[in-house]
């Protein structure tokens, strides 16, 4: 999982390049890059780690241009030595058309597709998804004759073209800008698995500015965009530079499979998805699972919420149950979990992650609702340190229903073997985690607290229907077992 940005405008980008990759942390900071141009350069800085460290003290002066993009970087491919990290940063170059690229996402056919593409000729210096999805787009645009275009229209229609020939081989997730000489590039794959919203920036009346990110909340920010929308399965957009001419077309459009992963764990509180504010799915949840589990009223004296995405869930199962909600748990930094690539890193991290408050939790009987149960691995450690300060029981209640399928469009949920929820009952997980009893939220309930009808979500982690064809994934993840040098994590 990444986050990604795309500026083109008016006025210099640098300042919101820059800032705007601060905002998008949640979704990556092994590493944060950024690439502008000018009209006559690209001029490009990266480095590893979060963006605050990547641009510290960095003068924004020296990412000239109205025209911009930025990429931070969750490693889900590639292994995750600094090494490894150093080579995959994106954006990504190419020349012949020039061009910088990043992508949110995983191609499940990569494997496939890089050996065809290296038959061509291309090079890989680097192992991402975005180097494929450049290197595919150029070639469709050598093959679609980019270069003798002779009306913007029609350059535009070869590119779009090359667009729908790349969608053709392409099996997977992926959300893509690309900054190109003539303009900025925008697509989304024929599904719509992973976001990319877009947004306007006004004066008098007129275009300043056109705004892409992973997540809305970039926009809040800067709190001067409007018009914000989500872009549509398969919809590519190309902005020329200078003018702003906007160029819009849904290239393949196939049924939507929006991630519903987004709603629950990934994405920042503030950010939108289809007309929903993410904070208030998370509460709707929280109603949901009060409404499902009201029998086990009596058998709980406290409400927590493990931060930060079960808080607002806490409250309103607490709220809808009149059971009191505390504050017993509270997160140090802004380190997530997921982030860690090994099991000991996870462990470590959790330890370091959260305060326990004791006043709150001794002699209680708790319901701790949080997120997911993805390994089990935060859930059982939180509830030892739980039992531990002397909670007499404790309820877990999560609001993603049981894991059941790994996610191959980019986020890193492990191997299905390492899945808690396969192949063991709610009692045998109970057992497990060594819990009073686990309660996860139905597949109903969830669609009833997203509010959004399932056949416009990817559910495939918690129903196995993928939304693609994945029968090249054992390619990945051999290659993903070799990178990290371990079972398949
Ligand atoms: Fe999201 Fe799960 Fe689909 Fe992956 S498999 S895209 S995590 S819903």
């Amino acid at each position: 999982m990444c986050g990604i940005l795309g500026f083109i405008g008016k006025k210099p980008v640098a300042e919101r390049l820059i800032s705007g990759s601060d905002r998008l942390q949640n979704r990556g900071e092994h590493s944060t890059g950024a690439a502008t141009y000018d009209g006559n350069f690209f001029y490009s800085h990266l480095g590893l780690g979060p963006a605050a460290l990547v641009f510290n003290d960095y003068p924004y002066g020296n990412l000239k241009g109205n025209a911009g993009i930025a990429h931070t970087r969750y490693a889900t491919t590639g292994g995750d030595s600094p090494e490894k990290l150093q080579r995959n940063i994106q954006p990504v170059y190419a020349d012949r058309p020039g061009m910088f690229t990043c992508a949110n996402g995983d191609l499940i056919n990569m494997l496939s597709q890089t050996e065809r593409l290296k038959e061509m000729g291309f090079s890989f210096q680097t192992e991402l998804d975005s180097k494929v999805l450049q290197n595919l787009m150029i070639h469709y645009m050598h093959e679609n004759k980019l270069h003798c275009a002779k009306e913007p229209e029609d350059y535009v229609n070869r590119i779009f073209k090359s667009l729908e020939d790349l969608h053709k081989d392409l099996q997977g997730a992926y959300s893509v800008v690309t900054l190109m000489e003539t303009g900025l590039l925008v697509f989304k794959d024929p599904h719509g698995i992973r976001p990319l919203s877009m947004a306007k920036r006004m004066e008098n009346g007129e275009i300043m500015e056109y705004a892409f990110s992973s997540e809305s909340a970039v926009f809040n920010y800067f709190s001067d965009y409007s018009e914000i929308e989500e872009l549509k399965p398969g919809e590519a957009l190309f902005i020329e530079h200078n003018t702003l001419k906007m160029h819009r077309r849904q290239i393949t459009p196939m049924q939507e499979a929006f991630c519903f992963f987004e709603f629950i764990y990934f994405s920042r509180p503030d950010t939108k998805f289809k007309d929903r504010v993410v904070e208030n799915a998370r509460k709707n949840m929280g109603g949901v699972l009060a409404e499902e589990f009201a029998s086990m009223r009596n058998r709980i004296d406290v409400v927590v919420g493990i931060p930060a995405t079960g808080l607002s869930a806490a409250h309103n199962f607490g709220q809808i149950l009149n059971i009191p909600y505390e504050n017993a748990i509270i997160k140090v930094g802004n380190k997530r979990s997921f982030q860690e690539t090994s099991d000991e890193k996870r462990r470590k991290a959790i330890d370091n992650k959260f305060i326990f408050i004791k006043d709150f939790i001794e002699g209680k009987r708790l319901a701790v609702i949080d997120d997911s149960n993805v390994r089990g691995t935060t859930a059982k450690k939180i509830a030892r340190r739980l039992y531990d300060l002397g909670a007499k029981e404790v309820h877990y209640f999560f609001f993603s229903p049981p894991i059941i399928g790994s996610c191959y469009y980019g986020i890193d949920t492990p191997d299905e073997s390492k899945l808690i929820a396969v192949g063991n009952s709610n009692e045998e997980i109970r057992r497990i985690m060594q819990v009073d009893s686990v309660n996860y939220i139905s597949h109903q309930g969830l669609i009833r607290g997203l509010g959004i009808p399932k056949e416009e979500l990817c559910l495939a982690c918690i129903t196995k229907k993928y939304p693609t064809p994945v029968d090249e994934i054992y390619k990945r993840l051999e290659l993903r077992k070799k990178e990290r040098g371990c079972g398949i994590c």
